[in-house]
């Protein structure tokens, strides 16, 4: 039994506490609830350098998480993703230094699971035997496997339109799957509706409290990697808007309790210009996203989220950061993945490569400076989303003219 430094839960729009160590949904208000920690004890109990000694895992920072029984970790292999160069990219935009977290190395090809590794724990912990969720395909995915290995049963609904090898990945891995010709907004519905005739956990984004805490890891790892100073922007492809509430929320602890040199970084949400609902109200001045966009168009499906429900968190996090949000076109993200894929020879995700065309895009309009130390992160592997044909074809049979090739 491991002590947490949890003190009580809290309603993100009206405050309200709720108790820790228990299970819990949205708050009463129908809004994301928000872990919150003792943060002078945790400050007090471990040190940066305690950190030196243990796996370069995900749990190396179990104080800034909620789990108690180390018996309920379910690990696949939780890596510290690592931060490579980008040379390329460095001599066509000429930033103070642009590096990429790349975030494809984890269980499942993408960062989703940091937030269901901890949530499927946490699950757990607390006697959940089943849970169901709507994905656009990473999160299913990880909610699968994770959920296989913790022999908790899974139900997943996924928009018809989800690339197939998603779909296929999540229902191999053990979850009862289904396709909906529909948003993510029908799959969550037919979730919400079905939820007390199956006695379901609803583990959609932000609709239970521990996918955020564990997808501070991925603030808290780049901290440690970056010397525990952070970079001037980071660019984060934007769909429900977990990762950046949770690196926000973490980077936020760790200045709490002294350990952050220098200020905290301006964080961008990526987003479409076919679906782009909390861009749209960023550059309205709205603090909440309002209207949900009507007609999605976009195929960068980490970002097709018409209706976030924790937009008012993430629209926060960019004006509290003095953040922006830039909507990028899908044109632009195949072409700019196809040329990093063939010149960095590294394989993007669509979501990650739209961080590299909002770069582009805010190099030129000023925002972002010559000398500016930038953080794209690419969150999936490649090898999840489509890619284009190859038709050149030799028959072994018959001589070949090598100097065609
Ligand atoms: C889910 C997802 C996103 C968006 O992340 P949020 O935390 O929902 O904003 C971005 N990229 C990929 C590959 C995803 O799967």
């Amino acid at each position: 039994m491991t002590k947490t430094f949890v003190s009580h839960l809290e309603c993100s729009y009206t405050g309200k506490v709720y108790p820790a160590d228990q299970l819990h949904g949205l708050s009463e208000a129908g809004k994301p609830l928000l872990v919150k920690y003792d943060l002078d004890a945790l400050g007090k109990a471990i040190s940066k350098d305690d950190l030196k000694s243990r796996l370069p895992e995900f749990w190396r920072y179990r104080e800034f998480l909620p789990l108690r029984k180390s018996a309920n970790v379910v690990r696949l292999g939780e890596v510290m993703t690592p931060i490579l160069a980008a040379p390329k990219l460095q001599v066509r935009y000429g930033c103070g230094e642009i590096l990429i977290k790349d975030e494809g190395r984890l269980p499942t090809g993408s960062f989703k699971a940091r937030g269901i590794a901890l949530a499927v724990a946490m699950a757990k912990e607390l006697g959940i035997t089943t849970m169901a969720m709507p994905t656009n395909g990473n999160a299913g995915a990880a909610l699968a496997a994770y959920c296989s290995a913790a022999d908790i049963e899974t139900y997943v609904f996924c928009p018809e339109d989800t690339p197939r090898v998603n779909i296929e990945e999540i229902a191999f891995q053990g979850a009862k799957t289904f396709l909906v010709n529909g948003y993510i907004t029908d799959c969550g519905r037919i979730v919400g509706e079905g939820k007390q005739a199956m006695g379901w956990f609803d583990a959609s984004t932000l609709k239970e409290p521990y996918r955020i805490e564990g997808k501070k890891t991925m603030g808290l790892e780049l901290a440690e990697q970056y010397g525990w100073q952070l970079p001037d922007v980071i660019f984060f492809p934007t769909g429900g808007g977990v990762c950046l509430i949770a690196m926000w929320k973490v980077f936020n602890e760790l200045k709490d309790i002294g350990w952050l040199k220098g200020p905290l970084p301006r964080m961008a949400a990526v987003q479409s210009t076919g679906c782009g609902p909390i861009v749209r109200a960023f550059e309205a001045g709205e603090r909440e996203v309002t209207e949900p966009w009507e007609n999605v168009t976009t195929q960068i499906h980490g970002v097709r989220v018409p209706n976030p429900i924790g937009g008012r968190l993430v629209l926060d996090v960019l004006y509290e950061s003095n953040g922006f949000g830039p909507a990028v076109d899908d044109d632009a993200v195949t072409e700019a993945r196809a040329r990093i894929c063939a010149e960095e020879g590294f394989h993007m995700c669509p979501e990650g490569a739209a961080c590299v065309v909002a770069l582009e895009m805010e190099r030129a309009s000023g925002r972002i400076k010559a000398d500016d130390r930038v953080v794209l992160f690419n969150t999936a592997s490649g090898l999840k989303s489509p890619m284009p044909p190859l038709e050149n074809r030799l028959e072994p049979g018959q001589a070949v003219d090598y100097s065609v090739l």
